[in-house]
Parts: C-alpha cells; structure tokens; sequence
C-alpha cells in the first residue's frame, strides 16, 4: 500500500487549488448573499479540464484517475461547496454514469461534450414524494413505438437550471415484484419539448449553485436516449451514488479543512485572559479533533478512490467515507463557529458559509440514517456486493491517456 501522492495528483492539486483561491474565493462571499452561481465558475472548470478529469481522453477527458477526483473535490470545497457539488453532480451522476453504462454512441453524443466542459450534466432523481425511497418515484416512461414518453416532476435537483443534459430515472413499470424492478434510466437533453424547470430560493446552503426543480410534461425521447436495459434504472441509479458520494466524501474531508485552518489562524490572534485562546487546552481540545477528523475522513476518501482505480465495488467503503466525513466537516465548521465567538456568528468571516453548507451533505446523496442502514446491512451479512451488468472500469493509465 503505497500513501503518497503521484507528481500528477499534486499538479491536480494546485491548479484546482489555484482556480479556486485565485478566482472564486474573492467573489464567493458576495454570490452566497446574492444566492447566485457566478457565471465564469462553469466555463472555467471546464476549460481548466476539471469538469472531464477522470474521463478518458478518447471521450474528451483528462485521462486522470479516479483519485484525482477526489483531491480536486477536497480542493474545490475547501473555498465553496458549490464548487465540489459540480464535481458530484456534472461529474459523478452524469459523467461517470454514462461511463459505465453508456453505449459507444451515448458516449460520444454525452459523455464527450460533458467531459470537455461544452456541455454541464445533472442527476435528477429525487421527487417530491421519494428522496431516501427512491425506488418509489412517481414519474412515469411510457413505451411509444420508437420513443419513450416521459411525465413528472423531479425535486432538488443540483444544477436543475444550469444542465443541458441529465440522467433521469422514472418508473416504466408498476405491476413489478419490487418497486426498484420497474425503473429506467435515460439521457435527456433539457432543451427537449415539454421541460420545465426553475431554482429554489430561500436554502439554507449552497446558496451560490442551483438547486431547482425540473418538471416533465409529455417528454419525448428516444429509444437511444435509454441507459442500460429497460427495469435496469435502479442499479444505474445506486451506481450513480457511488460515484457521486465519493466526492460528497472527498469535499467534507476539504470543509474539514477549512474549518481547522480558519480556526487555527483565528486562535493565534485573539487573545483572552491574557494569551491567545490557541493556549487554552479547551479550545486546543476542538482544534485536535478537526485535525483527526481531516486525516480519517482523508485515508477514507482515498481508500474508496483507490478501490475504484483497481476495479473494486465499493459501496460500503464510500459509504463510510461519505458519512463520516460530512458529520465530521459539519462538527468542524460548528466548532470553528464556536472559536471564533461572535466574529463567527456573522459573514464578516467563513465559518457560518461553513456551517449551512456542511448540512446539506448529511442529507443527499443518502442521508446519514441512509448510510447508517447500507452499513449495517453489510455488517450483519444481509448485503452483498452483486456484480452488475456495465462496472465502473479500472483506472487504466496508457489506455486513458491516449
Ligand atoms: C442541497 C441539496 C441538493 C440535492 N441535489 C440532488 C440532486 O442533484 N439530485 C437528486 O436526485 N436529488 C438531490 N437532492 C435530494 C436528496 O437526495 C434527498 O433530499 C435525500 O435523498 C433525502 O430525501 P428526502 O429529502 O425526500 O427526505 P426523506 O426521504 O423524506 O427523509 C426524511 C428523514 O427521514 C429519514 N429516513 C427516511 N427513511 C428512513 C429509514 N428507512 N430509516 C431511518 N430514517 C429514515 C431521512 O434520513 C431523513 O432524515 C438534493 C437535496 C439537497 C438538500
């Protein structure tokens, strides 16, 4: 087991690094307030290659490994959550999913303008009935010769307004053993007749991205458009979720570090009772435990990523990681409320951003009780990893690259 990092994780590193120092960060504050993404934020991703870089160059890609995701989204969401959420939804729901389940057509259709930044991608799954029962969604396909017919509505959808493209799961059969056997999954483009969609206002967090609606109405789209087999939409979608938590991991790993590096910058300049409060051991006592969560959070993104460069199923290990890392960044960034005193009560400083940020992730893409249950079913043996149909494929260097 090796743990360092190769000389193309840290350039990963520091250009996303760079990106989101030198050209989010200084307007963050003021599109958090305004309750906008700023308009360059897309466009730059894609041009710097973050949008496609654990894709293959063939598709479009960057041709980077499943753990220079990760790191990017740790980077991103050390400045916004908005930033690492493009990551999970552009590329973990859409990009990844077509990866592994799309035809060669879809692939070069889809996947290549979304990993070349033409094009953003989204998942819209949830409804507003089903998020954790998911295999209970409403939204219909009806079979029509060489079409399909779609009609519903899909609710918290990330980048709902912002997409050109979503991956979207819908119930083409109800008289089913099991709800889940009677989804399907498709590739949809948001410009088709019949789309709708809007933003949600008023959020709690990631109030600089889109978080919206996308409603459905006689949707017609073709039989190509269909990813995987008909009744196939489940395992498409909970595939989708490994790829999407393991960069809800990586980013809370990265709140988690912002959280500790703006407490421990703050600690050494206030003073209380005569020393700076870093000398108090109560608030030393808050500061080792960001510093713990961060490495644990860190070797478990990293072992979920690692397993997926060797082809390895990793639901559980992404679980696991996803979980503790946005309980852990959300403790963190209250803590570093708690340090700062009142300064960390107002948006003069990060750490309130932090707070409302980090608690969204405990909710999607499985909330921490959803988690709870996965690891338990794995635990008490009453889960089993089943192969399926299309893997995620292993990292593959010179394939990737050339
Ligand atoms: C900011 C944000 C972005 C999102 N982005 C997307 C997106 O891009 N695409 C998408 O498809 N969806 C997205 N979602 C939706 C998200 O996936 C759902 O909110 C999530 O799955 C939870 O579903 P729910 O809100 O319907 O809560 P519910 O499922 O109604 O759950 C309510 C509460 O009950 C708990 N609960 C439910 N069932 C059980 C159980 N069996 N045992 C114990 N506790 C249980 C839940 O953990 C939760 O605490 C987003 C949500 C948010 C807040």
């Amino acid at each position: 087991m090796d743990f360092r990092l190769t000389t193309e994780h840290e350039m990963v590193q520091k250009m996303v690094r760079d990106f989101a120092r030198k050209e989010v960060a200084p307007t963050i504050k003021e599109a958090d307030r305004k309750q906008e993404m700023t308009a360059h934020v897309l466009p730059r991703m894609g041009e710097l290659g973050i949008l496609g870089i654990c894709i293959p160059v063939r598709y479009g890609g960057q041709g980077m490994d499943y753990i220079s995701l990760g790191l990017a989204s740790e980077e991103l969401e050390v400045i916004d959550t908005t930033l690492r959420v493009v990551m999970s939804v552009h590329n973990g729901l859409a990009s990844m999913t077509l990866f592994q389940w799309g035809t060669e057509e879809q692939k070069e259709k889809y996947l290549a303008p979304l990993a070349r930044g033409e094009k953003i991608g989204c998942g819209a799954f949830s409804e507003p009935g089903a998020g954790s029962d998911f295999a209970n969604i409403l939204m219909t396909g009806k079979r029509d010769g060489d079409e399909y017919i779609l009609n519903g509505e899909k609710m918290w959808i990330s980048l709902a307004t912002k997409a050109d493209f979503a991956v979207v799961t819908v119930r083409t059969k109800s008289d089913v053993a099991k709800p889940s056997e009677g989804l399907t999954a498709y590739i949809v483009e948001l410009d088709r007749p019949g789309v709708s969609r809007g933003d949600i206002h008023g959020k709690l967090g990631v109030r600089a991205g889109s978080t919206g609606w996308i409603s459905f109405q006689d949707v017609r789209v073709p039989l190509e458009n269909r990813i995987g087999e008909e009744g196939e939409g489940f395992k498409v979608t909970m595939t989708a979720f490994d790829h999407g938590r393991y960069t809800v991991a990586a980013g809370a790993t990265g709140l988690i570090r912002a959280s500790l590096e703006a407490s421990v910058a703050y600690a050494k300049e206030r003073s209380s009772f005569g020393k700076p409060i870093a000398r108090h051991q109560l608030i030393q006592e808050k500061i080792a435990r960001m510093a713990r969560d961060y490495e644990i959070a860190r070797l478990l993104y990293l072992r979920a990523g690692w397993m997926k460069n060797e082809g390895v199923r990793n639901t559980f290990e992404t679980s696991i990681a996803k979980h503790f890392a946005t309980d852990a960044s959300f403790h963190a960034a209250s803590e570093a409320i708690q340090i700062h005193g009142a300064y960390g009560f107002s948006d003069e400083y990060d750490v309130e951003r932090f707070m409302r940020n980090a608690r969204g992730a405990m909710i999607y893409e499985g909330s921490s009780e959803i988690q709870s249950l996965i690891q338990a079913d794995y635990a008490l043996g009453y889960r089993k990893d089943k192969a399926v149909r299309c893997e995620l494929p292993a990292y593959d260097s010179q394939a990737w690259q050339s």
